[in-house]
């Protein structure tokens, strides 16, 4: 049967025939797998854990591509996350936009490495020229660059390497690539906020620091780093002979979007030393809105900067960058092998990108951005954004007219956290109501308190959609 299915792509008119028919039927598979609007087929955890468990693992015999795709179509497809449905909110989990589905399949097709140029010349330059345009968009100079990474997680360590060494070298001049962690490195200390991202720690963790060097600060009644607060903080660590050597600004917080205030802390980054990172891998989006970006602040006082494409600009997973200010501080990640980066490459024009990342075998995922932005250009990308973010608030003017609910934090982008008064196990028995309609929320806490939270990505969302969720809400309370 296997041998029906070529095993790799050639000029052969026969395999370009059989891999056509391949991708379309795939299509066919994916169209066909649903049709309703809901995001969740409901199929019970230990239902689907055992029939899958019963497709099997490595058969002996291979059983060629149409079994395989009908078993992927009839078993698997129908009870994936269907992630453009209107009635799928709780995270910062995006539809693709279409296009970018098709960005999917050359980037696998070809499955061109970003490590060297030998290994993927268009795409290294592709993904030169949007770093080269991100750096501007943001409002970096000509001395910045960057890098695309797996998300902003990896994106938040890069970032935060890079202030450890650009720290402990010019301040200190102790060469940490070379050498490792100083004897002071129990002693240095990065800030940021309560409700900033986990991957700060587990950074901090990987890079031998530990969690103990992550100094959260306290957030007003906004959510935004207290910034007098911020700078006591850091007076006193300094008269406890402690070490800051990093910030970082989140520019759109996971749970309330909230963001902090960059120009403030700017300043106090500037009086005490340290590097300023922004984690704007919610925010980032609204740098091609129409009518938020001031919202943002002004990102370009930064050291760098994590942009995340896989959450407001809706491109498939994974897709973020990294961006810094200064790209020499980026040469912590450089490091020549004779196989791969030889120095004289540069000399000759080449161009290999492992000399900017962590990783080194990486994904085209610049592809997407270049597709996704030249089909829908800046006007299309800022209607997308200022849809979700002008969801967001009309969802909120409905809650704070209506005595049923509590809505703590006005939003600054498109996450909205609310209850209902009737208390904790009120709030829960709506979530897992809405779950069992087909309907998929958020909950989180504030202050102790069990939350619901709607995270507003989706460009087809209306403010029927609201209206109809805020009223079927009110018919579950107690
Ligand atoms: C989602 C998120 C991250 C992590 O990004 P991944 O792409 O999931 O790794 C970091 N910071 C903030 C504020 C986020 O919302």
């Amino acid at each position: 049967m296997e041998g029906k299915n070529p095993v790799i792509l050639s000029s052969d008119p026969k395999v370009k025939e059989t891999f056509r028919k391949m991708i379309a039927d795939t299509t066919d598979a994916i169209i066909g797998s649903y049709d309703d609007n809901t995001a969740y087929s409901g199929k019970d955890v230990y239902e689907l854990r055992k029939s899958l468990e019963d497709l099997g693992f490595l058969p002996d015999e291979g059983l060629g591509f149409d079994r395989t795709l009908e078993t992927v179509r009839k078993e698997i497809m129908p009870h994936l996350l269907r992630t453009w449905s209107t009635m799928y909110m709780p995270h910062l989990h995006a539809p693709a936009l279409t296009e970018t589905i098709a960005s999917e399949l050359i980037i696998g097709t070809f499955n061109d490495s970003m490590d060297s140029w030998d290994q993927g010349p268009a795409a290294t330059e592709i993904e030169e020229d949007m770093i080269h345009g991100l750096v501007k968009l943001f409002g970096f100079g000509s001395g910045a660059d960057g890098t695309f990474t797996s998300g902003g997680t990896q994106s938040n360590m890069a970032a935060i390497i890079a202030a450890r060494d650009w720290y402990c070298n010019r301040k200190h001049g102790c060469d940490v690539k070379k050498e490792g962690l100083p004897p002071f490195y129990g002693k240095m200390r990065l800030y940021t906020s309560e409700v900033s991202h986990f991957s700060m720690e587990k950074s901090c963790h990987v890079m031998g620091l530990g969690y103990n060097s992550v100094r959260k600060l306290p957030v007003d009644s906004k959510c935004k780093v207290d910034i007098k607060k911020f700078e006591e903080m850091v007076q006193q660590d300094i008269k406890d002979e402690l070490l800051p050597f990093c910030a970082v600004a989140t520019i759109g917080t996971t749970d309330y979007g909230s963001i902090d205030d960059v120009k403030e802390m700017r300043r106090i980054c500037d009086k005490y030393g340290m590097f300023l990172h922004a984690d704007a891998s919610y925010g980032s989006g609204l740098v091609v809105s129409g009518k938020y970006r001031d919202r943002m602040g002004d990102l370009s006082v930064c050291d760098s900067v994590t942009v995340d494409f896989h959450k407001m600009f809706l491109l498939p997973i994974s897709c973020s960058v990294i961006l810094f200010k200064d790209k020499t501080v980026q040469e912590c990640f450089e490091l020549h092998a004779d196989y791969l980066n030889r120095e004289e490459d540069e000399e000759e024009g080449y161009i290999n990108l492992v000399d900017k990342s962590l990783q080194t075998t990486r994904r085209f995922d610049a592809l997407k951005v270049f597709m996704a932005f030249q089909t829908r250009g800046k006007k299309g990308f800022a209607s997308i954004i200022d849809t979700a973010v002008e969801n967001a608030g009309y969802f909120y003017s409905r809650l704070i007219k209506d005595p049923a609910f509590i809505a703590p934090v006005e939003p600054e982008i498109s996450s909205v956290v609310f209850a209902v008064i009737d208390g904790d196990e009120a709030n829960k028995n709506i979530r897992k109501r809405l779950m069992d309609e087909g309907t998929v929320i958020g909950q989180t806490s504030k202050d102790g308190k069990v939350m619901l939270k709607f995270t507003l990505l989706n460009p087809a969302l209306t403010h029927d959609h609201i209206d109809k969720i805020i009223a079927r809400i009110k018919e579950l309370r107690p």
